[in-house]
């Protein structure tokens, strides 16, 4: 049975209801977390602002990173089980499970690093006055966290918050939330004051909610999808709450006929296998010149074939998707596609050790996607790349540029001005040329427009959202 974590203590939930922990390999329960709901928001929401008010705001900058750094290095020491809590609790590979505890231990890192260089500026002003800006911060921060990367997102988002100064209440996802109520007991051994980091676990309609709803919080950072993000403004709204939106993607992986293939292949397949395909910035549109397309396909279908997806213990390519729902989603995709006549290239195979019960999908190559097929449009979060040729680099755009997302864009080609050219006209947060994803980038500030959402996280950029911008005018004569 795992607790809440509010003041630094295990707290059972108000209601005294819990959830069930279901492990995606197996579909099996093992374990239970707290079910809360407004009672317990209201607890994690006192204990942090009675923190910030008494203990955190008087803390300096240098001391915060030296907590922060401290708390990377008991990330790192506990890599092995942070790991392993994540791979059962999400269905990672090992590999992939891995990676997430050093993305985690990387962010406190760097934002550690970063406490002591935020600042603002001295304007030059009327004869007689002094002006300042200062970067106050919010105060307490909700942070409402998806089941993908539970790690990952914490690192990036709570990192960035408690950096630039600000307490933390976070829910995480009812599917992905065992790490981080284990790191933030190792946040308490590390020597974090009681209330800095919260943690309230439960369903989103519940719990997440009545965070975003809480007139005690002072900024909501939310990753998750499009509908629950619309959810999320909309009530921080009615208090006239700052929010940052990360909402997912259908990024396009643009392949131009003189792009170096060796190096554009296992990128493009890692895109979208990756983490099973759940990824907001998965290269789940694969857009490539007439010339190369019947080449590349069958290039890539050959690796597809050759993919395996298995119990996360035996650290294939792809472990299991999240929850039954989450794979319902993804057959119904396909099922659409059967009607609508997509050509299917290529396959990988499930292995024999993989549960019934677990929660497989075994990746898929589409061909020939309609740009307005649903398939090309909307966000499946599963290991499904959608193909489709294109004529010439304005074609290229306007396909890419052509759905309601715009997160993540990857180009290939060895044209220079053409890399230029591409990048100014992609409507996107990010785009990389000849690479997708630049190795995860803690330093690169991420987000997205349109749809994807609006606010950056990630990088030195994201401070600037986890503060307030004070202007303070002295008249001196
Ligand atoms: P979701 O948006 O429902 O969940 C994300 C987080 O929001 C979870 O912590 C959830 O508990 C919480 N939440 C849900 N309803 C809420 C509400 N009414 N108020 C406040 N918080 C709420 O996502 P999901 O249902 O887990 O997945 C559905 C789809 O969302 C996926 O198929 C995918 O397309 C997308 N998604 C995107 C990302 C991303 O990284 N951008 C992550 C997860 C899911």
């Amino acid at each position: 049975m795992h607790f809440n974590h509010i003041g630094n203590a295990k707290v059972p939930s108000v209601s005294g209801r819990t959830l069930p922990v279901t492990d995606p390999a197996t579909g099996q329960v093992y374990d239970e977390i707290q079910r809360s709901d407004i009672g317990d928001v209201d607890l994690a929401t006192k204990a942090a602002r009675q923190a910030y008010e008494s203990v955190w705001l008087k803390i300096s900058a240098a001391e915060r990173g030296r907590l922060m750094m401290k708390l990377s290095q008991h990330i790192s020491l506990h890599a092995d089980e942070l790991a392993a809590i994540e791979q059962r609790d999400c269905g990672k590979p090992t590999r992939q499970a891995r990676a997430d505890v050093t993305a985690l231990a990387r962010y406190f890192e760097y934002y550690a690093g970063a406490c002591d260089k935020l600042h603002g500026e001295t304007l030059p002003y009327l004869d007689g006055y002094s002006v300042h800006t200062w970067r106050e911060p919010h105060g307490v921060t909700g942070h409402i966290i998806p089941w993908n990367y539970p790690m990952q997102i914490f690192g990036r988002s709570v990192g960035g918050a408690l950096a630039a100064g600000n307490v933390c209440v976070i829910k995480p996802a009812e599917d992905g939330c065992l790490s981080l109520l284990r790191v933030a007991e190792l946040a308490t051994e590390a020597g974090f004051p009681a209330g800095v980091i919260n943690i309230v676990t439960g369903y989103g309609h519940e719990v997440g909610k009545a965070l975003a709803e809480h007139r005690g919080i002072d900024h909501i950072s939310f990753t998750g999808s499009p509908t629950v993000g619309t959810l999320i403004q909309q009530a921080a709204a009615a208090r006239h709450c700052p929010v940052t939106l990360e909402l997912g993607g259908k990024s396009p992986q643009i392949v131009f006929a003189d792009a170096d293939l060796d190096a554009a292949i296992p990128a493009i397949v890692n895109a979208i296998v990756q983490n099973s395909g759940q990824t907001c910035s998965a290269g789940s549109r694969l857009l490539v010149e007439h010339g190369i397309y019947e080449t590349l396909l069958e290039r890539l279908g050959h690796v597809f074939e050759n993919l395996r997806a298995g119990p996360p213990e035996l650290d294939l390519d792809l472990g299991p998707l999240i929850r039954q729902s989450q794979l319902q989603r993804v057959w119904d995709f396909l099922s659409d596609a059967h009607v609508a006549g997509i050509p299917l290239v290529a396959q990988g195979k499930i292995v024999d050790e993989a549960p019934d019960t677990g929660y497989y999908q075994a990746p898929t190559l589409l061909r020939d996607v309609p740009p307005g097929h649903r398939l090309a449009q909307e966000e499946v979060f599963g290991p499904v790349l959608c193909a489709m040729p294109f004529q010439s680099e304005q074609d290229a755009i306007r396909l890419a540029n052509g759905t309601a997302f715009g997160l993540v864009a990857g180009v290939w080609t060895r044209d220079g001005a053409r890399q230029f050219r591409m990048a100014r006209q992609l409507r996107c947060g990010q785009v990389f040329i000849n690479n997708y994803g630049a190795a995860g980038g803690v330093e690169l500030p991420f987000g997205g427009v349109k749809s994807s959402g609006h606010g950056r996280e990630k990088g030195f950029e994201a401070l600037l959202g986890f503060t307030v911008l004070k202007t303070v005018a002295f008249r001196h004569g």
